[in-house]
């Protein structure tokens, strides 16, 4: 026992793959003196029975870098820490069954291309001749993906080990984590060997990551928002022809995906292993009659292949050789589920030198990446690569277990499914309801979740198909194209209201609060009675996020902030808040309608108001409007005169009232997106994330380098100024055809990649299709020539004046 370390820099809880790869990265980045507590064995949870395959193909750009590290990783693993790993690129194919699909795979192909992948799309007669056992007559096409394969879980796990003991880090096996406690900045984590003392801890602890989460929770934690399933797979006896093939060809099949039909099959030795994402699945351990157990190292679930019939039937007549043996081996095991399927990576919620790197359903293939991405989250509080879709923060409080249960049937049962643009999924719906949703809903609201809260994203008229089917397709057009074009061009011509619930606030008081802001953000702050907008960066001067700073008085602000960002954006603030200063968020009393348009005031003063409606564009005033208390905000995302109305919950049923009966049009948040995107104005974490400077996104308007504060990322801003970045911002004209370009469309010049769009929509006012886009600096003057790739297409593009292309003057937003 004299050995068991008391005092390391990190102590990681959980010895799966994901929890070794953090301790391996960490010492790889020079944080030797770390500790992995394991409970049981290493793979003791979910790693030692996963089939093991490894894809890098996603449709998210940030898991896709994350998978394709991995697979990199994993290629010279064996060699770098000399440990002998079975790991067999063979490849894989993704059944296309229709046109969407194609495009879809279409989709990812260019983005995989992008990053260096050499995804193909393949034809029918490809498949048949790359598997020949493959029944090919009902099929559109397919994807083939040659980085594709699978690796023995236990060993990857047992590989990384070694690498990170070799370098000094320790693993103590046996050893569950018992509790946690804070002391001051620091943590002691508790084992029945004895307490270890640690600057920073980490739940890796797989399906049980919502028990360790429990230990957090007096430390400003939260319940972690995950449900565990069961997931299975079989192997086959020996296949006569396909070992027979295997041998003749000297290679094992490719591993296929049929994803339509929602299943996996790979070679296994001479057999298949079939691996299918069930919609009629289920999840484990959320009655009170089945508790989960104190320990389930090991274990599995008792074989349902019932659940498995419509699924093994249709892959027997895919691959009819499947059914010519009997099912050997089934492995049913536990595999946890966060509400939208992604794992948790990053700074835990609420909670300061805490970390989650857990609830993992791909965590074979992305346990290398994920390592990489926890390590430099502990090491320099930032990532590479923005990763913000794993970020533990973008749930917040609305997570109960009811929604993760029926959102985690909901994905695992749509784990393949394709995810269109106008689509909202209906599972765990209604969460968080503005004061008017009963209102929205009966003016026709088609509503979607943002963080939670439910907004319109368009309005129906009687008649229009509203149906999930409708739904199912990447174009522009649809029963919601007309009503958006109809619903901006209220906006434009006479005024509309937008019921926007959920807006992230925050109150901000105390001697020294501008002077803490000052030295947060990279410009300045507005006068008494102003507003502003600004940026906070990261140590790169890459962009954190975007705030609309109210300023009440000296020492007084309010903090607006997207809805998303809520937690985000409160960790960055109460980061390192001064003694003295208060943080408070308002978010769930206040609401906010948005009302713009030309007509807008004529509207507010229909209403009855004593405002002074002639102050100018950003400014704000307490006012009374329609009887009702309300702070205005003279600003529009819309891009038109315009005010936003902000007040308490009680007050909005009269204000909306009003609003409309003043002759306000509703509209909804797609018909903002177009709006908005005529006037080049940026969204969060579409085309506002940490893979971009502020220089770089041409924010410099917004950066003060000559103030005396010296802000997150000056010095590095500072630097780049003088030596130029590496992508220019700039907004395009595309000549789109049927779709607008999806968030990271690849853009070329001639045969050469050049830049990626970050957001592209339909701009009705200016009738054209627009992209935001990050390009090569030496493109990004006006007129340049480019193509945007939009599912596999390349459309010619245009780039404009560095000026908005409706109303470029500001002119009828200041009127
Ligand atoms: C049937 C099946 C097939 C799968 N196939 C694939 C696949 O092909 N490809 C793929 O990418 N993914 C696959 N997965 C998913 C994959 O298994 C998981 O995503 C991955 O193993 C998660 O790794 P982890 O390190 O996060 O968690 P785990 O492997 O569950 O590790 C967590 C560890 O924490 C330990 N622990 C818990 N509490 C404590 C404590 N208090 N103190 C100390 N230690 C503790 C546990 O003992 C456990 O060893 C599959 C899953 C299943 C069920």
């Amino acid at each position: 026992m004299s050995d068991f370390p008391t005092t390391a820099r990190v102590v990681i809880i959980g010895g799966g793959v994901v929890g070794v790869s953090t301790l391996y990265h960490l010492a790889k980045a020079g944080w030797t003196d770390c500790v992995l507590l394991e409970k049981n064995e290493l793979t003791a949870g979910s790693t030692w029975h996963a089939a093991g395959n490894c894809p890098s193909f996603s449709t998210s750009w940030a898991i896709m870098n994350m998978q394709r590290y991995s697979l990199g990783l994993y290629a010279g693993l064996a060699e770098e820490v000399d440990y002998p790993m079975n790991y067999h690129v063979t490849g894989s194919i993704r059944l296309a069954h229709d046109k969407n699909r194609m495009l879809e795979f279409e989709r990812a192909r260019t983005m995989g291309r992008y990053q260096g992948l050499d995804i193909e799309m393949m034809s029918v007669s490809d498949m048949k001749d790359a598997y020949p056992f493959l029944e090919t007559h009902d099929l559109a096409g397919g994807l083939w993906d040659p980085d594709d394969g699978d690796i023995d879980p236990a060993q990857l796990t047992q590989a990384l080990a070694k690498g990170a003991r070799d370098m000094g880090a320790s693993i103590q096996r046996f050893c569950p984590a018992t509790g946690v406690t804070q002391v001051g900045d620091e943590w002691i984590v508790h084992t029945d060997k004895g307490d270890i003392r640690c600057e920073k801890v980490v739940n890796c602890a797989g399906y049980y990551a919502q028990r360790v989460g429990e230990w957090f929770k007096p430390y400003g934690g939260r319940t972690v928002p995950m449900t565990v399933m069961s997931h299975q797979y079989f192997l086959t006896e020996e296949i006569p022809e396909l070992k027979e093939w295997t041998e003749a060809n000297g290679r094992k099949v490719p591993l296929l995906r049929d994803v339509d039909s929602s299943y996996y099959l790979r070679q296994d030795k001479h057999g298949l292993n079939l691996g299918p994402y069930e919609r009629n699945c289920k999840a484990h351990w959320v009655m009170p009659e089945d508790p989960m157990p104190a320990d389930f190292s090991f274990q599995l679930y008792p074989d349902d292949l019932e659940r498995l019939e419509w699924y093994i039937e249709d892959a027997m007549a895919r691959v009819p050789i499947l059914g010519s043996q009997g099912v050997g081996r089934v492995i049913n095991g536990p595999i946890p589920y966060a509400p939208d399927g992604l794992p948790l990576i990053g700074p835990m919620p609420g909670v300061k030198n805490a970390y989650e790197g857990c609830v993992f359903t791909f965590g074979i293939t992305q346990g290398g990446g994920a390592g990489k991405v926890l390590a430099e989250w502990i090491t320099e509080e930032e990532t590479e690569w923005d990763m913000w879709a794993v970020d533990p923060r973008r749930y917040t409080d609305y997570t109960d277990q009811d929604y993760c249960d029926r959102k985690a049937m909901e994905v695992y049962g749509h784990e393949y499914a394709m995810h269109f643009p106008h689509h909202e999924w209906p599972a765990g719906r209604d969460k968080k309801l503005s004061p008017v949703h009963d209102k929205v809903i009966a003016a026709g609201g088609v509503m979607g979740a943002y963080n939670g809260w439910e907004r319109a994203n368009w309005f129906a008229q009687p008649g229009d198909d509203t149906s999930h089917e409708a739904t199912q397709t990447w174009e522009r057009e649809g029963p919601w194209a007309e009503r958006i074009r109809q619903e901006a061009e209220a906006v434009r011509d006479h005024c509309g209201v937008l019921d926007l619930p959920g807006f992230s606030r925050f109150n901000l008081t105390g001697d020294g609060a501008a002077e803490y802001l000052r030295g947060k953000i990279t410009g300045g702050l507005p006068k008494i009675g102003r507003m502003n907008l600004a940026y906070f960066a990261d140590n790169r001067g890459r962009i954190l996020t975007e705030v609309s700073v109210v300023r009440h008085a000296e020492e007084h602000f309010t903090l607006i902030t997207a809805a998303s960002a809520q937690w985000h954006d409160y960790d960055v603030l109460k980061s390192d808040l001064p003694a003295g200063l208060e943080l408070v968020d308002h978010t769930k009393d206040f609401s906010t309608l948005i009302a713009t348009g030309p007509k807008a005031r004529e509207v507010l003063t229909k209403m009855g108001t004593d405002a002074d409606l002639s102050l100018g564009w950003l400014t704000h005033q307490a006012a009374q409007v329609a009887g009702q208390d309300c702070a205005l905000l003279r600003v529009s995302f819309a891009g038109e005169l315009g005010w936003e109305i902000h007040a308490k919950n009680a007050k909005m049923p009269a204000l909306y009232d009003a609003v409309i009966a003043a002759g306000a049009k509703p509209f909804g948040m797609y018909a903002l997106n177009s709006l908005r995107i005529e006037k080049g104005y940026r969204s969060w974490k579409g085309d506002l994330s940490t893979d971009y400077s502020l220089l770089e996104a041409g924010l410099e308007r917004f950066v003060k380098l000559d103030k005396q504060q010296e802000f997150p990322g000056k010095t590095a801003l500072q630097n780049e100024k003088q030596q130029g970045g590496k992508k220019a911002f700039a907004m395009l004209i595309v000549e789109a055809g049927a779709y607008d370009a999806p968030f990271m469309s690849t853009i070329w010049q001639g045969g050469t990649v050049v830049g990626e769009t970050t957001s592209g929509d339909y701009g009705h006012r200016v009738g054209k299709s627009i992209a935001l886009a990050m390009l090569r600096p030496d493109l990004a003057a006006p007129g340049t020539e480019v193509e945007v790739e939009i599912f596999g297409q390349r459309c010619k593009a245009v780039v404009q004046e560095d000026q908005p292309l409706w109303d470029p003057d500001n002119a009828r937003l200041r009127s």
